[in-house]
């Protein structure tokens, strides 16, 4: 069985089904949606730009235009993902929410979640990695700096009461370990990497100033630089 995740920015994709030639320009023209159906259509035209206003406050900015594909089935080498996002083409790709029951492992805490919050969590997720990419202008951001700041971001926008969801399904105790903020430990355990990355960009002093300054080029949380 695959494992299922939200997945990283950075490898190759095979798309099984994209609903074709239906690309829409959203309200704010800085997106574009392409999707199975019009309800699906306007709340990711909604969703998108509110969130990346939100991303703003951890100076996350969005300096092009960026797609939105609805797809039927996402894969790729790392294994079957909930969301893609492709760097080379300012491209995020959903699986379609309406797929997630068969897509999702029944034990994986992200069959406990609505598709509604779900969908907005894996969106929030690939916008952090749009943004990043962004607003890094050209400077290379580590891959760990790239998933500690999506998985941080992704939970620190959920309403609590999903992200307690989510957090009690992968516990991490306290404090905050910056040894688990690791590749292998990504790739094991993607949902711990996330809690512990949340925990720790909540101390008082990390927070948003802690991704600027990744984003900037002045920090990075990669084992090699530490
Ligand atoms: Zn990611």
């Amino acid at each position: 069985m695959w494992k299922t995740g939200i997945c990283a920015a950075l490898a190759s994709l095979l798309v099984s089904s994209v609903y074709a030639d239906d690309l829409q320009t959203c309200s704010d023209r800085q997106f574009s949606v392409e999707a199975p159906n019009d309800e699906l259509l306007e709340t990711l035209c909604h969703a998108a730009p509110r969130i990346r206003d939100t991303l703003s406050d951890c100076g996350l900015t969005q300096t092009r235009p960026l797609t939105i594909k609805v797809v039927d089935e996402l894969s790729h080498k790392i294994g079957n993902c909930l969301a893609w996002f492709d760097c080379d083409h300012d491209s995020i790709r959903l699986t379609n929410p309406a797929r997630y029951p068969e897509v999702i492992d029944q034990d994986s805490p992200y069959a406990t979640l609505p598709a509604d919050v779900l969908l907005e969590n894996a969106l929030t997720h690939e916008l952090v990695h749009a943004l990043i990419t962004q607003s890094a202008n050209g400077r290379e951001v580590s891959l760990i700096d790239h998933e500690y700041i999506a998985a941080a971001l992704e939970l620190e926008l959920m309403e609590p009461q999903w992200r307690d969801v989510l957090i009690s399904a992968a516990p991490v105790s306290l404090p905050p370990k910056t040894g688990l903020i690791d590749i292998w430990i990504y790739g094991l355990e993607p949902r711990k990497f996330a809690t512990n990355a949340w925990q720790h960009f909540s101390l008082q002093q990390n927070g948003c100033g802690l991704v600027e300054r990744i984003v900037q080029g002045d920090e990075t949380l990669s084992r090699s630089s530490r």
